[in-house]
């Protein structure tokens, strides 16, 4: 794992020594300005000492060199599945695993560091002299390395925190265990007591956390800047336990930063907001990325009146005036999870309110529970995480069928909102209960994102982020949209991948469940859920056969690391194979597989049983992060009949998720969903419609013929499949064209429908849709990436013309990658 890491390559390295030190939670004090584009931040940090380091005997203060060799033995990834909690259980598992990671301890990791730092080297005032060359000092300082790009650091400082009034009832209260005696000295004890308060003491642990934030400061660190990694050291302090465990950092983000992105709404007006970049938050403030760091946050935004603050916290913040025309706002989390989740979105947005006299929509009463005897059995089971106010815990919680929810959208999208996304929120909240039971957050943000925004939709804690290109052409897009972001909330956020390379647990258990929400907040009867999740399938089948054409076959392989998978460097520093690949982001092979993986599973077991089974890993697996494996074994623990037809976990490996091209069990599979109804009906359609082709061709010369065709209602996803069925003909005539679009007003049909239309249009060189694809291309950027490619490959001098014209006019706006991916097709 200790290779090279070059920045410039498409691995994304995960710098943060979190096996030395482990961040428990973030204070942030920022504030926004729209004019220079700049954040000013001042964050806390509170850390515990890392799992290495935790068990080892005070009295070795003299050998530090030796105890780093000592801990290298120990293997990187924790056999456990509670990296953070169970400490015993993880060193004692760790002993009987000899698989030696590094060996080349501290001096590596700054090594690389030095090669990166590209000139953008900064250094702690007092001491640059010394900081400057890290490669050099020859100290045994210990490094404390935190994820960072593109900020400027301007201090770094330790926090007394006993300086804060009454806090040393913390520590009198503290018992004399072996690791408070460890802890050494007054500061980190009280860190240690504060960041391991019990879960019902949330409230006072969120007090002691502002209070110690503010606290003044006691000596600055030493540090140094690179381009993918701050270093912090105090000089004479060589190990992790001794080192200071609450620091401050007064840093500036860049314009150019990429963890946010600065432009304006759809109503011409300032934001900014967190885009999901492949880089995440570290360009917003320093952090430590691994995933394995879950930590709660706190944080204070200070900005002009008139924005509006949202941010992934529990509560629904209310705005402080702290002077004429300043307002701030104070969110919090009390569930740990990792940084990358932190999410912010700062604009002049508009809250959709529902009008005093519209009906409540149902939500409550239609519904059944379906949770049998045994899933109330794992209601009474301990949870296996670290302690935090869980909801799964909360008996009122548990009953909660919808959360409370708002929506916030851009002035000029608010009627849409109020008739779509508002409706549907509750339905798709309704029906993701009723599948897997309590809601792992409490509350929930709808925000309609900017055009710019490169995806469909993005979920954080609290927050979704929908596209606007989800709200034309009615409520099938948007609620199956809405869904899948709501599946995240179980899967990706509470149940996170523990390697980030396993991007399928969350995206995969995604795709599959937001069929069977969407199916339930509809209220389909069986046979219709059956046919639209079998059309479903057939698109999907298609998609994925062209990817797997038509991509790396790297890229393709859902579990990249094979068995070294969740694997990470003695340090904890670890890269993300492919993480900063521009293209892989608009690839859905991940998606696409994963969904298959567990519709086939699904098949195999039976729906009902494999709901109660995902349940129960839900149960089992909430609050924590997990390897493909977790699921699993679980899984086929739970149904041992399975093994007598020779599903193994190593069979699922093997032919799902370590493999490229298209899985095996999915060729043979074949295409039995050809027979579904739906699919029929369309091909009837297609039919219709090369016969009417031809006659028109035929005909061109007798004009005004009618037609006696009557063409039959489709469903998006019908007209979806038929858009693409007739992609497939090499001539459809202008007037084809032009009746196909009559026929379904495809112009007012969903974001799918019409990007179909528009490739139809591009490849028949159909001129007057020409101002449907530059609509299309403008409004519709989440999904108008390779319609790019596609007016290029034609060779046609209007076409490429249009895809300069769109191209230029959004550029500016366009995030890195899309930017990337398109500037590489037209130039
Ligand atoms: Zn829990």
């Amino acid at each position: 794992m200790e290779k090279q890491l070059d920045p410039m390559k498409d691995d994304l390295p995960l710098m943060a020594n979190t096996s030395h030190m482990l961040v428990k939670h973030y204070t942030l004090d920022l504030d926004v300005d729209f004019k220079s584009q700049i954040i000013e931040g001042i964050i806390v940090f509170f850390f515990e000492t890392g799992s290495r380091y935790r068990k080892t005997s005070s009295t070795d203060e003299e050998g530090c060199q030796s105890q780093f060799d000592e801990t290298c033995k120990i293997r990187a990834s924790e056999p456990c599945h509670i990296p953070v909690t169970d400490l015993s259980a993880c060193s004692s598992t760790m002993e009987y695993n000899d698989f030696a990671v590094c060996g080349k301890g501290e001096k590596d990791t700054s090594d690389k560091n030095g090669n990166h730092s590209n000139g953008e080297q900064a250094s702690g005032i007092p001491s640059s002299k010394n900081c400057c060359d890290i490669e050099n000092h020859g100290s045994t300082d210990f490094l404390l390395v935190l994820d960072c790009c593109d900020l400027s650091v301007l201090k770094v400082e330790e926090v007394d925190v006993a300086a804060v009034a009454d806090i040393e009832k913390f520590a009198r209260s503290a018992k004399l265990t072996d690791a408070s005696e460890e802890l050494g000295n007054l500061r980190n004890q009280i860190v240690h007591e504060l960041v391991t308060l019990p879960a019902d003491r949330w409230k006072e642990q969120l007090y002691y956390y502002t209070r110690c934030s503010q606290a003044p400061g006691c000596g600055e660190l030493l540090f140094t800047t690179g381009t993918w990694s701050l270093e912090i050291r105090k000089l004479g302090i060589c190990t992790p336990r001794d080192f200071p465990h609450a620091i401050r950092i007064w840093y500036k983000t860049k314009p150019e930063g990429r963890s946010v992105t600065w432009t304006t709404d759809q109503s011409g007006r300032p934001c900014v907001y967190t885009m999901g970049s492949p880089i995440n938050n570290r360009a917003l403030f320093p952090c430590q990325e691994p995933p394995v760091a879950l930590s709660t946050w706190q944080a204070t935004v200070r900005t002009a009146a008139r924005f509006v603050v949202l941010m992934s916290g529990e509560n629904s913040a209310e705005p402080v005036q702290l002077q004429e025309g300043i307002l701030s706002w104070y969110y919090y989390v009390t569930m740990p999870m990792p940084a990358s989740t932190f999410t912010i979105a700062i604009g002049c947005w508009e809250e959709v309110k529902q009008q005093p006299f519209t009906a409540d929509v149902q939500t409550n009463s239609d519904f059944s529970l379906p949770f049998s005897q045994a899933d109330l059995r794992w209601h009474e089971e301990r949870c296996g995480h670290v302690e935090y106010p869980c909801r799964f815990q909360n008996p009122a919680a548990r009953l909660q069928t919808v959360i409370p929810y708002r929506v916030f959208a851009p002035w000029c999208l608010m009627e849409n909102c109020k008739e779509l996304v508002l409706q549907l929120i509750p339905q798709c909240l309704s029906a993701a209960y009723t599948t897997l039971g309590t809601h792992p957050f409490s509350r929930l943000d709808v925000l309609i994102v900017p055009s710019n925004f490169s995806s469909l939709g993005m979920a954080s804690p609290h927050i979704i982020f929908l596209s606007q290109s989800v709200l034309p052409g009615g409520q099938h897009l948007c609620g199956a949209r809405l869904c899948h972001e709501i599946a995240h909330a179980w899967f990706g956020l509470a149940i996170g991948a523990r390697d980030w390379t396993e991007e399928w647990i969350s995206e995969g258990f995604a795709t599959y469940l937001e069929d069977i929400f969407w199916a339930r907040a509809q209220q389909l009867s069986h046979d219709e859920v059956k046919g639209q999740q079998e059309l479903k399938a057939l698109l999907r089948w298609r998609r994925l056969r062209d990817e797997v054409q038509n991509s790396e076959e790297e890229l393709q392989v859902l579990r990249p690391n094979k068995e070294n998978t969740g694997e990470v460097s003695e340090s904890g520093a670890s890269v993300v194979k492919h993480g900063l690949k521009a293209e892989k982001i608009f690839l859905q092979v991940h998606y696409l597989k994963g969904y298959f993986l567990l519709r086939s599973l699904a098949r195999a077991i039976g729906e009902a049983s494999y709901l109660a089974s995902l349940r129960k890993f839900v149960h089992k697996f909430h609050g924590q992060l997990v390897l493909s494996q977790d699921f699993l074994y679980m899984l086929l623990e739970d149904i041992p009949e399975q093994k007598e037809s020779g599903l193994t976990v190593e069979s699922i490996f093997q032919n799902w998720l370590d493999t490229s091209g298209m899985p095996k069990p999915l060729l043979e599979e074949g295409e039995t969903w050809k027979e579904c109804q739906l699919v029929q009906q369309v091909s009837g359609e297609v039919t219709k419609w090369i016969q009417t082709n031809q006659r028109i061709r035929k005909n061109s010369k007798k004009k005004r013929k009618q037609d006696e065709v009557i063409f039959q209602k489709l469903l998006p996803d019908q007209l979806v499949l038929l858009l693409e069925s007739l992609l497939e003909e090499k001539t459809l005539c202008p007037r084809t064209l032009q009746c196909l679009e009559k026929t379904y007003k495809l112009r007012e049909q969903d974001a799918e429908v019409r990007h179909r239309w528009c490739e139809l249009i591009v490849k028949h060189k159909y001129v007057p849709g020409y101002g449907d694809v530059e609509k299309f291309l403008r409004e519709d950027q989440a999904m108008g990436v390779y319609l790019y490619g596609e007016l290029m490959v034609n060779e046609d001098a209007k076409q490429q013309e249009l895809a300069y014209k769109c191209f230029a006019a959004a550029q500016e706006h366009m995030d890195v990658s899309s930017a990337k991916v398109v500037a590489e097709m037209l130039f």
